[in-house]
């Protein structure tokens, strides 16, 4: 008892004595006023204005007297540490959240990286649009009200021998929208092999359902045969839909129902096929089986739906393509407007959409993923000397974007040693402006260079130097 009485006694006069120092600390701190009249703050009022430094000198002292409180902060700052705490407050607080990334994952469709890089003629396209008004949905000829995606319907249909066009805001607002105004209330059969979830906790299936049709699952996740679909064919069902399985493969014992099969079948049915092709190529890739838009249009697809930032190379868009008849209801449907694409990235697909018509290699997603082996052996080469550590070796870099998943892209990286360890090099490239995203393998720091422009060479030089040095 007595010991206890002691102690507490005693922690009592220690919290005391620590009261006192606190309120030492307290007094000591200047007053914001005083030091917005410093040398040192002036320059920040001409630069960010009195009221903008004046909010951030009182949130780095709130900050400083709750260090004070909670013991975190036992000696009195310096005024002129205060003052660049609040300068670093402001410059940050400048910096915007979307923000460059150099992507030396070896992925050209990253979706956490934003996809396709725009080519220049795209990115012309949006400066001029988006700073005045434009013709988005007027019809210039004629001085009435115009359809917004009149500018790239010909472009579409030209491209891919599709009847009819539209572009929406994603890939996903595409499968909505079609399901939507082509099932709503019916049934649609669906290989149980293709209810792929995407990333990003993206699933067909809840899309489908979204959409106020009912799901019919057929077939085993490695076999789904025609009859399957012919057995599970009842007086409710309107479509059968066909979706690309993105970046999920079933291999070995398999088979699935091709889009020609799928055609016959829905014709004698009076019924629609449905192709969820996801990465929407327009052109064969040489050497790889991954179906065109034209080829699945050819095969009898009714309505083929993809993204427009994935192999197409272009911004975020969805593009439904296929039989008029079916598109006049989709662009009649009240969805429409919640999922309608803006005009800048109007401006940005119309632009890539010419490219492709006219000169393909200009697009940034085409010219990555058929670079020479030599010259991405030199550019890694070129990183290697600028960073002055490491060496180049040969890796294997994919399209990603759940498009030609089995496909590896040859190139090379820069193999770096992780002196800081793996998270602190990973973090100080992440957090840098711009951020440098890229692998690592058995502790080293593996820069993959095929996604890695000319230009961003120098700057990701500087970043890895400085991170693993
Ligand atoms: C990527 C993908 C989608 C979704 O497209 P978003 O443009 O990301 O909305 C849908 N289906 C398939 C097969 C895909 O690969």
């Amino acid at each position: 008892m007595v010991g206890r009485e002691y102690s507490s006694h005693f922690a009592v006069g220690i919290a005391a004595m620590l009261s006192q120092e606190r309120k030492g600390l307290y007094r000591s701190l200047p007053q914001v006023q005083r030091l917005l009249e410093t040398d040192r703050a002036r320059p920040l009022c001409a630069e960010f204005g009195r009221p903008a430094v004046t909010d951030a000198l009182r949130s780095v002292m709130k900050d400083t007297r709750d260090g004070i409180a909670e013991g975190a902060v036992s000696s009195a700052p310096a005024p002129h540490a205060l003052v660049d705490e609040a300068a670093a407050r402001l410059v940050k607080r400048r910096q915007r959240g979307l923000r460059r990334a150099i992507n030396a994952t070896g992925i050209v469709l990253h979706t956490n990286l934003g996809r396709a890089p725009l080519a220049e003629e795209a990115i012309a396209a949006v400066v001029d649009i988006a700073g005045g008004y434009c013709n988005l949905e007027f019809d210039v000829a004629s001085g009435t009200r115009g359809s917004r995606t009149q500018s790239i319907e010909p472009l579409l249909t030209g491209l891919t021998g599709a009847d009819s066009a539209m572009a929406v805001n994603n890939g996903a607002a595409a499968i909505l929208l079609a399901l939507s105004g082509l099932a709503a209330d019916a049934e649609v059969i669906v290989s149980r092999g293709e209810l792929v979830e995407i990333g990003g906790g993206f699933r067909v299936g809840d899309i489908i359902q979204q959409g106020g049709a009912r799901l019919v699952e057929v077939g085993a996740t490695n076999k789904t045969r025609l009859a399957d679909y012919v057995r599970a064919i009842g007086p409710a069902t309107r479509v059968l839909l066909k979706v690309h399985q993105s970046n999920f493969r079933t291999i070995g014992f398999t088979g699935h129902t091709s889009i020609a099969e799928l055609s016959s079948l829905a014709r004698e049915r009076g019924l629609l096929v449905v192709a969820d092709l996801g990465s929407g190529l327009l052109r064969s890739v040489a050497g790889s089986a991954e179906p065109t838009i034209r080829q699945a249009l050819a095969e009898g697809a009714d309505i083929v739906t993809c993204s427009g930032d994935k192999l197409l190379g272009g911004p975020q868009a969805g593009l439904i393509l296929g039989q008029s008849a079916a598109i006049d209801i989709l662009r009649k449907h009240p969805l429409l407007r919640a999922l309608r694409l803006d005009k800048m990235s109007l401006a940005a697909l119309e632009a890539t959409l010419m490219l492709h018509r006219d000169s393909p290699e200009r697009i940034p997603v085409m010219r990555m993923m058929s670079q020479p082996e030599e010259l991405l052996r030199r550019r890694a080469q070129r990183l290697c000397e600028l960073v002055g550590d490491g060496f180049v070796e040969r890796s294997e870099a994919f399209a990603g974007g759940g498009s030609l998943p089995e496909e590896r892209i040859a190139s090379f990286s820069l193999s770096l040693p992780t002196p800081k360890g793996l998270e602190a090099t990973a973090g100080l490239l992440r957090g840098g402006s711009p951020a440098v995203v890229c692998r690592f393998k058995d502790g080293r720091l593996v820069a993959d260079i095929l996604a890695v422009s000319d230009e961003e060479i120098a700057d990701l030089a500087d970043r890895l130097r400085a991170a693993v040095t």
